[in-house]
């Protein structure tokens, strides 16, 4: 064997082994990481390893069945924890559209850590930079700069966007107890996961008319919930930088959308978000169904949470979106005096529709 072949094979295997550790514990070697160059759109396959397993865990209902209660128990895990990434990965730890007291946060941190999208540090510090570089070269899931499957779902498997850059999330990490669940991120999912095991088994045991096991409930609750949990963010990232309308030119691909508002309680408004991301309501409208927005609202009614940033007036200027801006283009408006008098053409202000 060459020394060139034996360093790369060495390389490979640390690569290998940090992998696995990676499983373990988040911020193993992270500063390293940070520093590595720019690397091109890489799967990291033995870091990938839990979220394959994740995928394929869902066959496991060729030998568990179904039964009404796992398929109900799945159904509801789904919109409880889409909830958790939308109200609070998205809207309280990426962007502070409200606030909270300090066990609160603690406690929707670890409701977060249910959702299997790793730590709210992460997620917080890959958001932003989506906001600050969206569909620009840098942004790390944009479906213009690297294919729909990539921002979809390939970009968190490679080792570039492993890592959380404490620095960049200052605000955040100050709080220790988050840190440490972004860490560590694979314990609460482990913990949830034999407790829906254990869920299954009581079940089973004290209520069999219920007609679940202890496997069938780790499958539904966890396996098949979960994945579809990932895959219905996901779109936001993918689909709705490709489908839907645009209500403001945001110089990105951003769009509306309310099928999938429906499918992630309100993040389908994704243009609206894009062009006012401190609002804690991202349906405008009344008729833009906005899920989260109403049980964040309930929620500030208990005290829990509150200052919840409202939707600037801005936003609501016709001159500011952009169907107004082509109404202000088109409408036959009367021609000012001194053109008139010059027997000119009246001029017509030209909107900005590049992006729509
Ligand atoms: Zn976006
Ligand atoms: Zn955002």
């Amino acid at each position: 064997m060459s020394e060139t072949s034996s360093v790369t094979l060495l390389g490979r295997l640390q690569q290998a082994v940090s992998g696995v550790i990676h499983w373990l514990d988040s911020d193993y070697r992270a500063e390293e990481l940070l520093q590595l160059p720019k690397q091109p759109d890489k799967v990291e396959w033995v870091r990938s390893i839990p979220f394959a397993i994740l995928h394929l865990g869902c066959l496991g209902v060729i030998w568990t069945g179904w039964s009404w209660t796992a398929v109900g128990v799945a159904v509801a895990l789904y919109f409880i924890r889409m909830f958790a990434v939308t109200g609070f990965f998205h809207r309280y730890f990426s962007h502070r559209t409200f606030s909270t007291s300090r066990p609160m946060q603690f406690l929707i941190g670890v409701w977060c850590g249910t959702c299997v999208q790793r730590g709210a540090l992460w997620w917080a510090y890959t958001h932003r930079h989506h906001h600050a570089h969206s569909d620009d070269p840098e942004d790390k899931h944009s479906p213009r700069q690297h294919g729909f499957l990539w921002a979809h779902i390939g970009w968190i498997t490679s080792r570039e966007n492993f890592p959380t850059d404490y620095r960049k999330i200052k605000d955040l990490a100050k709080f220790p107890e988050l840190v440490w669940l972004n860490r560590f991120d694979t314990t609460i999912p482990v913990v949830f996961a034999v407790s829906l095991w254990v869920l299954g088994v009581a079940l089973h045991r004290f209520a069999p008319s219920l007609g679940t096991t202890g496997w069938q409930m780790l499958v539904w609750g966890f396996f098949i919930s979960t994945t579809a949990l990932f895959h219905g963010t996901a779109t936001i990232n993918s689909l709705a930088h490709v489908f839907g309308r645009k209500r403001y030119d945001t110089g990105d691909d951003s769009r509306n959308s309310f099928l999938l508002s429906l499918v992630t309680m309100g993040e389908g408004w994704h243009n609206n978000h894009h062009q006012h991301m401190g609002a804690v309501r991202q349906g405008f409208y009344w008729w833009e169904v906005d899920l989260t927005y109403y049980l964040l609202r309930m929620m500030s009614w208990t005290g829990l949470i509150w200052d919840l940033r409202p939707v600037p007036k801005d936003a609501y200027n016709p001159a500011k979106q952009l169907r107004g801006q082509l109404a202000a283009a088109t409408a036959p408006a009367p021609a000012p005096a001194q053109d008139q008098a010059n027997g000119s053409r009246p001029r017509i202000p030209r909107p900005s529709l590049e992006n729509s």
